[in-house]
């Protein structure tokens, strides 16, 4: 028995979006860009995916450009934006703390270059608040770059807030809306979104692909130069299948979204009720603005990594820390910049789930859990000193 609930990290593909690929595998597989009819009818696919997905935007057609996914589309968002800055002199940019690392680590780069970056706190429930980034736009800020939601802790950020005091400063707004997509409702037009970022395989889809949304008017720099795909913004031929799979799976989430949405957050509510009994525990980000699938906690007295080993030993996939990091032994910074100490930081799991989980694998998680994290607290001379007294509880 296997109970996949490691969603934040990728989604098993939909059978939806399989079916819609096939045909571009074997059927239609021409080269959009050529001449002949296999190559127009790929063209044609081409344009109703991007038909496809402008519609579950709220956006138009020609403002949406494939990439290699949630990545590609982040670094190409904040270096497209600061660069239309940097030709009026502006090098201020907005983020926070515990954004994906495609969008630090590119922040990071554009520092190295000279722009002066600001993260802004995102206090114990892991948010900020419109009103803290309208207090922190300056004459020269060219760009204010927010998470739609967190992908490690869950927390759901007031989006469109943000965007209308971005919008009424007269700010570039980019949204990495990777864990956003599919599973909370995005208007790019009512909310204000300047620039977006999306990625199929979080959603059911495939990986390698996904989305940036570029409002009309924005000037995009190539992350990759080559060929005129993507109206001259993005080189390479167009990969088919992935962006035709991605459009199916996107239809297919938005068109069940509040229904995925209900039956998931239920399932999510019963784990955290369940694990909020573990002694020396605390839930990790908003209880309340939080993605229907996150469970994130940190148990005092443990390692992340040995817990996850144990629950692997008995069928269930979940992760600590973000995919990315872990294999480092740094903390994640997700946790750090919502105060947790190093020491709690280290003990976390996050489990994220979706719509085909069932009750029946969370009771058994809930059977399973507490015992493992009991288990490994016995094994451990910290954990011995706190019971002990020598040292301090944190949680
Ligand atoms: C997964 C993820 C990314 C990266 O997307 P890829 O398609 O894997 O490159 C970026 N941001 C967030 C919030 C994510 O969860």
């Amino acid at each position: 028995m296997t109970i996949y609930a490691d969603n934040a990290a990728t989604t098993k593909m939909s059978p939806t979006a399989i079916q819609a690929m096939l045909p571009y595998m074997d059927e239609t597989y021409g080269n959009p860009s050529s001449l002949h009819s296999l190559g127009q009818r790929a063209a044609e696919a081409l344009w109703s995916a991007r038909e496809t997905v402008a519609a579950c935007l709220g956006g138009d057609p020609k403002e949406i450009y494939f990439t290699s996914g949630g990545s590609e589309a982040d670094n190409q968002a904040i270096l497209s934006a600061t660069a239309i800055g940097a030709k009026k002199g502006k090098n201020h940019i907005i983020s926070t703390a515990f954004e994906h690392h495609a969008v630090l680590h590119t922040l990071e780069k554009l520092k190295k270059q000279g722009f002066d970056i600001e993260l802004l706190s995102v206090g114990e429930r892991g948010t900020v608040t419109a009103g803290q980034v309208a207090a922190a736009i300056r004459e020269d800020t060219c760009l204010v770059t927010i998470m739609y939601a967190n992908n490690e802790i869950g927390s759901v950020l007031p989006i469109a807030e943000i965007g209308a005091v971005c919008r009424e400063k007269g700010v570039l707004f980019h949204t990495d809306a990777v864990q956003a997509a599919g599973h909370l409702h995005i208007d790019v037009v009512a909310q204000n979104i300047d620039l977006l970022s999306l990625s199929a395989h979080k959603f059911h889809g495939p990986k390698g692909i996904g989305v940036l949304y570029a409002r009309r008017g924005i000037s995009l720099t190539n992350v990759i130069e080559g060929g005129a795909q993507e109206r001259g913004k993005r080189a390479g031929t167009e990969n088919i299948p992935a962006i035709m799979g991605m459009a199916a799976a996107l239809k297919e989430a938005v068109e069940h979204i509040d229904e995925n949405a209900a039956r998931v957050s239920a399932l999510r509510d019963k784990l955290i009720a369940g694990l909020e009994q573990v002694p020396h525990s605390a839930l990790n980000g908003d209880p309340k603005n939080r993605l229907s699938g996150n469970v994130n906690f940190c148990f005092e007295g443990i390692e992340g990594e040995s817990l996850l080993l144990l629950l692997d030993g008995k069928g269930i996939c979940a992760s600590s820390g973000s995919a990315c990091t872990s294999g480092s032994l740094d903390p994640s910074h997700v946790l750090l910049s919502i105060g947790r100490p190093h020491e709690v930081a280290h003990g976390s799991l996050r489990l994220s789930l979706c719509e085909w989980n069932t009750e029946g694998e969370v009771d058994y998680m809930l059977a399973e859990i507490p015992g493992i994290v009991e288990y490994l607290r016995n094994m451990s001379p910290l954990w011995k000193d706190k019971v002990s007294g020598k040292k301090p509880f944190v949680l």
